[in-house]
């Protein structure tokens, strides 16, 4: 018969790994738990890849999550530079996978964390040297070892990845132009006005920001890169090209073992997948709105810190036989130079905004409402408010329209609490 002590498997050792790793052994998981990923580096956090550490002002050792010691006492075995290619299971959640390297990692249960990969422009000459993606700690290092011999950087996309590596790299002296193909930067993140103010802002900086462009190629100087041509026939010359053009799921190996994939690893709001055992958890997953709210069979695929940290938790109270509820509000955060941005909640469905500025503070809030009720904020500068509509949103709060639309008052003190119910005697 077979032993059961082979424990789990969580295949991808990056930010929901690790947290579902740490969260296991928080809640008392006594099992072996084996920490597994195809990158060369211990387990690192990604987002100082394109803000603090590549404009210098961390170290790569302030990336780790965790140290040496810590994985040895917590008996979580941590493997690098294996790739898993085949997942041969058993039919009870149980398996062995395979590397690319001919290891075996047998498993009594699953769990996947493979996050997602950059999404890859189809363009000619995308293949010259000097054209990246940012990903990983590899992307990083490339990206970071090029920049002394680089004065003019086109950046390929406006959302977070664009955006902040444009803002680094603008604030290290080189030369940024920034081409989105949308008419606004990060549609898929935030509204119109934020968009319009972050590009005022990093306009202002000295970001040459191209909205609605449509790159038909990139072109060589010599045997690299040497510019970016547009459809309207314009060139930007370029001796690096950054492109940050989206990301998609890593689901092949959930497909693989027959999961139910759509936009990423179908998942409960448990976090187990559509055997009933394998969990996923992270960018790969796609989960049920957990907003106080959403629509009924609403279902999102989060791509952010804040996310794949609660997902862990809910996934190891799953595991060990409890019941833990999605801590409540989504949020994000992107620092871009000196703008901190930070994202309460989700704000399609709106049928309203409120923007709170004050621009000699370099405050600027917009808050989106469906009717009276507050749905998400996008906060640049502006933690007060943040907090304000993350708790709201949370508690189920009402910030009335009116009187936040007076941007000297602070929403905490205008937010008005559900009283709860008292069951009668
Ligand atoms: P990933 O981080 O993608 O990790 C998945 C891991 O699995 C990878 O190491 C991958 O190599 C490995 N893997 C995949 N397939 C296999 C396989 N077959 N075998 C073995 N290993 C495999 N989010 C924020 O909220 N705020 C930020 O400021 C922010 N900044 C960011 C900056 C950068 C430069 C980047 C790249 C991302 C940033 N993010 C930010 C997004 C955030 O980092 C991701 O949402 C988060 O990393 C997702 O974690 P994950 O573990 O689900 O996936
Ligand atoms: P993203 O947020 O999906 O943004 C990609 C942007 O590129 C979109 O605005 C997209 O426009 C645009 N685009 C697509 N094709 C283009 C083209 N050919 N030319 C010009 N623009 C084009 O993804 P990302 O910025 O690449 O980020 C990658 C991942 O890292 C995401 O998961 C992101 O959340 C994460 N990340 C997060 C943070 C953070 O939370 N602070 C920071 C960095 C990275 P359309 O939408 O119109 O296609």
């Amino acid at each position: 018969m077979r032993a059961v002590t082979d424990g789990l498997l969580i295949i991808g050792a990056s930010q929901a790994g690790v947290s579902l790793a740490t969260s296991l052994r928080a809640l008392g998981y006594q099992d072996p738990i084996t920490l597994l990923g195809d990158e060369n580096h211990r387990p690192y956090q990604r987002p100082a890849l394109s803000k603090e550490w590549l404009q210098g002002e961390i170290t790569n050792e302030s990336l780790m999550f965790r140290s040496q010691q810590y994985w040895a006492e917590h008996r979580i075995n941590v493997v690098k530079n294996e790739r898993i290619i085949r997942i041969a299971e058993r039919g009870d959640g149980s398996g062995v996978a395979h590397s690319m390297s001919g290891a075996e990692f047998p498993f009594d249960r699953l769990a996947l964390a493979v996050g997602a990969r950059p999404r890859r422009l189809l363009l000619q000459g995308v293949d010259l040297p000097g054209v990246l993606y940012l990903r990983n700690a590899d992307d990083a290092l490339e990206l970071k070892a090029r920049v002394p011999g680089v004065r003019e950087v086109v950046v390929i996309g406006g959302g977070f990845i664009g955006i902040e590596a444009a803002a680094s790299l603008n604030t290290m002296g080189r030369r940024v132009t920034l081409l989105e193909a949308a008419p606004r930067l990060v549609p898929r993140a935030v509204g119109e006005q934020t968009a319009t103010y972050l590009a005022e802002h990093h306009r202002a900086a000295g970001i040459d920001i191209v909205l609605g462009a449509t790159v038909r190629r990139v072109l060589p100087s010599g045997d690299r890169v040497g510019g970016v041509e547009l459809a309207d026939g314009r060139v930007i010359p370029a001796d690096l090209v950054l492109v940050g053009v989206g990301v998609i799921p890593n689901t092949e190996l959930a497909e693989s073992i027959g999961l139910v994939c759509d936009n990423g690893v179908r998942v409960d709001e448990t976090a187990i997948a559509s055997d009933g055992v394998t969990v996923a958890v992270g960018d790969c997953a796609n989960l049920p709105n957990p907003l106080r709210g959403a629509p009924e069979g609403d279902r999102v695929r989060f791509e952010s810190v804040n996310n794949a940290i609660e997902q862990a938790k809910v996934a190891a109270y799953a595991i060990t036989g409890r019941h833990g509820e999605y801590a409540g509000v989504p949020w994000f955060w992107s620092n871009q130079a000196k703008i901190k941005l930070q994202i309460a909640g989700l704000s399609s469905g709106h049928d309203r905004t409120l923007v709170r500025a004050n621009r000699e503070l370099g405050k600027f809030s917009v808050l989106y409402y469906r009717g009276d009720q507050i749905l998400a904020a996008d906060c640049i500068n502006n933690p007060l408010d943040f907090m304000a509509v993350r708790t709201a949103l949370a508690q189920g709060a009402v910030i009335p329209y009116e009187a936040a639309a007076d941007p000297s008052v602070q929403l905490k003190s205008v937010t008005v609490t559900p009283v709860p119910l008292v069951a009668a005697d």
